[in-house]
This record gives structure tokens, C-alpha cells and sequence, in this order.
């Protein structure tokens, strides 16, 4: 049975990835926040190194935060947590179980990016930063891991009606919102999720250091 490593899988856009994958036959290990808190250093260390005899088929950086602040408003604290949680830890989970994705000769990454990772908006400095950073990441990565048979890429949800999303915004901003979208709605959750199920699977033997937007259009506009 091949085994994923699915971050910030308790809700929204991680939940359905991880429900997808144990459909699909994977055992899948998410861990809680106590387990690993991936806007602490520390914490993303010591998950490393009691894990480190784990193998991991599949890797799905998932969890994200998106504080929004202009420029001249950030404080150093949101710009470090961000920058830890959506950027450094990603890349230390791969620096750790990227050798034994090697030794296997085997490995499947998606790192979940944003629309914010392609265009961007005001308010989203820190934000886009991360997320234009995380396909840096992807790309050079695919082109490091491409003779282990390890694929990289980076899946870009748009705008996706997960339970924060509705918490955040009335039905009619969220209205408002499919107005600018080509496919006239939102996404779900599991929309996002198929994409990186697919190209995480087997069925995927050859696309690596893409990004991949699942945006209903917004970012072809
Ligand atoms: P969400 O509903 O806000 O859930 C975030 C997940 O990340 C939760 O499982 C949360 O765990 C976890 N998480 C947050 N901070 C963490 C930390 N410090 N340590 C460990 N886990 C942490 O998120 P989402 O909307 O599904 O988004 C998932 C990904 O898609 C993110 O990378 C986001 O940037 C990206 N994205 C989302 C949208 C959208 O419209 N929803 C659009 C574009 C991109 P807890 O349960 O412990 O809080």
C-alpha cells in the first residue's frame, strides 16, 4: 500500500485530498497541529526526526495561511509565519523525506500554490510571495528529482468554497466573487483535490515541474 503525507488535512482543500487518496487506496498520515505546527521551526524539526525512518510514496503540501495586509501595515510576525508556514516548511518535510523517496527510486510531490501564485491583488504581499516561492521550489526540485522518478508539481486553487470561505464572506459576496470567474462559480474542495489526486497517482508518468491552476478560468482572463 503506498503511504502519503497530507498537511493540513483536518479541513477545506487538504481534507478532500486526503479522503481522495484513501479512496483511491493510499494510507494517508495527516497530522494535527500538535503533531507538526508548521509556523514553528522547532516543531517542523522534531517531526522530521521522528519520522525519519518513514517512507513517503506521496507528499501534498497543503496547509496554507493567507493574512492580508498592505505593505506599509505588515508586521514582521505575520511576514515570518507566513514565510515559515506556506514556504520554509514545505521545504524542510522534502529535505527530509526526499532521501528516502530517492532510495526507492519513487515519489510523487504536489505543492499546493494560489491564483495569488500567478496574478496577485492588493493585500497579498507575503501571501503571493509564498506562493509565487513554492513553485520555485517545485520546479527546481523536478528538475533535481526527475532521474529518481520523483515528479514535482504544483497544483493553483482559485477561489474555493471551503467552510472558511463561506465563513468569510456573505452569499452574496461570494456571488459577486463568480462574477469574475469564466466558469461563473467556485470551486469545491473536491475539484482541487482530483487534480492533485491524479497527479500524484500512477496514471501520472511524465508531467513534473508544472503548475497547474484549477481556477475556472480566472487566471486566463
Ligand atoms: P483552510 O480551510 O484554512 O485549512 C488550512 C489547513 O492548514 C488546516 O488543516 C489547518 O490546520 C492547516 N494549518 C494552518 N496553519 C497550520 C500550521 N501552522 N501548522 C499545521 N497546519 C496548519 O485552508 P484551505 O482553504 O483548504 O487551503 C488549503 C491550501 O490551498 C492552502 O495552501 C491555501 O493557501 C490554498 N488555497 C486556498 C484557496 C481557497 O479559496 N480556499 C485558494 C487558493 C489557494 P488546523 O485545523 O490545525 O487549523
Amino acid at each position: 500500500m503506498k503511504r502519503a503525507l497530507v498537511t493540513g488535512g483536518s479541513r477545506g482543500i487538504g481534507y478532500a485530498i486526503a479522503e481522495q487518496l484513501k479512496e483511491a487506496g493510499y494510507e494517508v498520515f495527516s497530522p494535527t497541529r500538535q503533531e507538526l505546527d508548521l509556523s514553528n521551526k522547532s516543531s517542523v524539526q522534531n517531526f522530521a526526526n521522528a519520522h525519519s525512518g518513514d517512507v513517503f510514496d506521496v507528499i501534498v503540501n497543503n496547509a496554507g495561511i493567507n493574512d492580508i495586509n498592505d505593505i506599509d501595515k505588515i508586521t514582521d510576525d505575520e511576514i515570518e509565519r507566513a514565510m515559515q508556514t506556506n514556504l520554509v516548511s514545505p521545504m524542510m518535510l522534502l529535505r527530509a523525506f526526499v532521501p528516502q523517496m530517492k532510495l526507492q527510486n519513487y515519489g510523487r510531490i504536489v505543492n499546493i500554490g494560489s491564483i495569488w501564485g500567478i496574478v496577485s491583488k492588493r493585500g497579498r504581499v507575503v501571501y503571493s510571495a509564498t506562493k509565487h516561492g513554492i513553485h520555485g521550489l517545485t520546479k527546481t526540485l523536478a528538475v533535481e528529482l526527475a532521474e529518481y522518478n520523483i515528479l514535482v508539481n504544483t497544483v493553483c486553487p482559485g477561489f474555493t468554497l471551503t467552510e472558511l470561505t463561506k465563513k468569510n464572506n456573505t452569499d452574496e459576496e461570494i456571488a459577486k466573487i463568480s462574477l469574475n470567474i469564466p466558469m461563473g462559480r467556485m470551486a469545491e474542495s473536491e475539484e482541487i483535490a482530483s487534480m492533485v489526486c491524479y497527479l500524484v497517482s500512477d496514471k501520472n508518468t511524465y508531467a513534473t515541474g508544472q503548475l497547474i491552476a484549477v481556477d475556472g478560468g480566472f487566471t486566463s482572463i
